[in-house]
This record gives structure tokens, sequence and C-alpha cells, in this order.
């Protein structure tokens, strides 16, 4: 069964409302009403071995710092400003004391510099794998949350930043696994330092011109599937406007930039009407955020995601990004 489905299964016929709560399941955090004017936000991420990372080609702080920066990025998806985290680690007995430490370091060093306090957390041994389960806490404005459903036939898609890099940087290092240290090309560097685009979701939030956001970090296609899903809408994208990285001596291809998870950038779409206002704010804040924000496509009457080329046929790649599979079948 795909993760969708088994969530769905065993969550959806819980009850999705409780006092104080403004979102549940079904979005990159749950949001819960706080104090003085502010929501909180929270987010659950779990990350295993052999999955999420690899211990032969990734140092223990690059594991570290890689959960805490997927974990954040659930909050900058939202719009929020990231204030604790929750770390659960579970130790295998392959894993030594020195590298279990500085996995721990990794994560800490990391929410340090989201400015993060962590708060607590747990211990175990375990079998076999690795294992780190991080629940981030975030908050923001009472109202300000921006959520995966918003998006509505005449709204602009936007994404941050170029796509494509960690996949390549992920391939590279996967191929040179157990050939000692590669050579560090730019895209290795993107998939084992990524950045949650903090500053990004916070500025979008307070633009007021976004209706919805998600991060692509299980790939761009994917995860607009589920803004469209969440809007009752469509989603065009325009295969010549999607922003290919470029970092090392070639350009990533278009499937790679629409399929490739790892990435932490953020897709949102822009209230049409505002849209023409929502311009005129770009110029000057690229540079201040330090990537680009480009227009990729369009919400249309309709479901589903869409990539067309510049003559219009659909060339949207079959798989659109990463899904776990869960258990064995029936
Ligand atoms: P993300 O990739 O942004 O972390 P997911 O696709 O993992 O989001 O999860 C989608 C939604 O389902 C989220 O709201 C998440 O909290 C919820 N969810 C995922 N797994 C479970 C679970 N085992 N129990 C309850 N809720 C879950
Ligand atoms: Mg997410």
């Amino acid at each position: 069964m795909l993760e969708f489905e088994f969530i769905k299964r065993c969550t959806g016929f819980l009850p999705g409302q409780a006092e104080g709560l403004s979102c549940g399941i079904g979005d990159d955090c749950a949001v819960i009403i706080g104090s003085m004017g502010r929501d909180w936000l929270i987010s659950t991420d779990g990350y295993s071995e052999g999955i999420h990372f690899c211990r032969e080609w990734m140092s223990p702080r690059d594991i570290g710092r890689r959960c805490l920066t997927g974990a954040v990025s659930d909050i900058a998806a939202m719009g929020g400003r990231p204030r604790y985290v929750t770390i659960s680690i579970a130790v295998p007995p392959t894993i030594s004391e020195k590298d279990a430490v500085e996995i721990m370091e990794g994560i800490t060093s990391s929410a340090s510099s989201y400015q993060m306090v962590v708060i607590g957390g747990d211990t175990t041994a375990t079998l076999h794998d690795l294992q780190i389960v991080l629940t981030a806490i975030g908050d923001i404005r009472h109202g300000a949350a921006l959520y995966r459903r918003g998006a509505k036939s005449g709204d602009v898609v936007y994404v941050t930043g170029m796509l494509g890099g960690a996949a390549v940087g992920l391939e590279v290092l996967k191929k040179n696994s157990g050939r000692g240290p590669v050579a560090r090309e730019a895209s290795v560097s993107r998939f084992l330092h990524p950045e949650a685009r903090v500053s990004s979701g916070q500025w979008l939030a307070d633009t007021g011109c976004v209706t919805s956001m998600i991060d692509i970090s299980d790939g761009l296609v994917q995860d607009l599937g589920h803004v469209a899903l969440a809007g009752g809408a469509g989603i065009v994208l325009s295969a010549d406007a999607i922003p290919l990285w470029n970092g090392d001596s070639e350009v990533v291809d278009l499937q790679t930039a629409c399929t490739g998870g790892e990435e932490y950038e953020l897709a949102f779409t822009v209230d049409g009407l505002r849209d023409a206002a929502f311009q005129r704010l770009l110029p000057a804040v690229q540079g201040q955020l330090g990537h680009p924000i480009t227009r990729i496509g369009s919400v249309v009457v309709g479901s589903g995601v869409v990539v067309r080329d510049g003559a219009g046929r659909d060339i949207t790649p079959a798989v659109g990004g990463f899904r776990h599979i869960i258990g064995k079948g029936a």
C-alpha cells in the first residue's frame, strides 16, 4: 500500500476536529490555536537508515543536519517561525558511541542555526537500523498559516529556488558508494547540506497574496498533487518555466526537476487578482532571500497536475515523485 492510502485507511475515520485545533491530519503541520494572537505549528517526521539516509556516504553530522532541515521545512511550508524540537533516536549496535553523539550534534547544531530550542526526546537501542524521529514546533500569527488547501482556478503557481540539484547529488553519492570520498560537486553539497526556506515562507505568509503552500520534499509534481487535491482544482505547469538547477557542469533534466525528492523548496499559489501586486514585490525581495521565485504555472478547473511543453503537449512524468510502500500487501 502507498503511504497516502495507509494514512487515509488508518486515520480517515478519526474526528478531524477538536477544540482549539485549526488543522489536524492532512497538512505539513497541525495548527493549534495558541495565546497572545499566535498559533502553534507541529510536525513529526521519521527518518530511517537505508531509506532517508545512508551511513556509508553521509557523515554522522550530515545525517543529523539533514533530518533537522526536513523537519523545519514543514514549519517553513506553513509560513511559520521554528521554535522548539524534540529528538527521538534509536541506535543499533553497529553504530559507535562517537557516531551516535555526532548525529545528535548535527541535529542540535542545526536546530540552533534555525533558532530552535531542543526541549526533549527519547533515546533507545534498536536491533537493526538507525531511526530518528523529530517533532518540530513553530509558531505564527493567529490565522496566518498557509495551508495546502486554498488554491483555486485563476491562481498562479510559483516555486522557490532551482530544482533537481539534490536528486543529482544523491545519485552521485549512491554511484560512488564505497569508493572513497566524492569530489565535492555542488549537487552533492545541495543534497548533504540543504536549507529549509524559513525566511521565504515567513515572507510569503506576510504578503497576504498566497492562497496555498507546500514544501516539495517528495518532488514538485507529486507535492503539487496534494495542493490540487486539497483545493479541488487542477494545476498546469509550463515545462519551459520550471527552474532547472545548473550548479554542476550540466543543467538538470526536466524529469529530475519535476520528480526529484530531497528538495526543500516551497511551491505555492498566488491569488490571480493579487498576482500583479505580488510580482511587483519580487525584484526587491529575491536578493534578500538569496534564491529566485519563479512563476511556473496556473490553477485551473479540473484535477491533478499536468506538465505541458511549449506546444501545449502533455509531458507529465509517469511517476510524480517519492512514495513509501507500507507493508507487504493483503
Ligand atoms: P510531510 O511529507 O509533509 O511530512 P506526510 O505526507 O508525511 O507529510 O503526511 C501527511 C499528513 O498525514 C500529515 O498531516 C501527517 O501529520 C499525517 N500523518 C502521517 N502519518 C501519520 C500517522 N501514522 N498517524 C497520524 N497522522 C499521520
Ligand atoms: Mg511537508
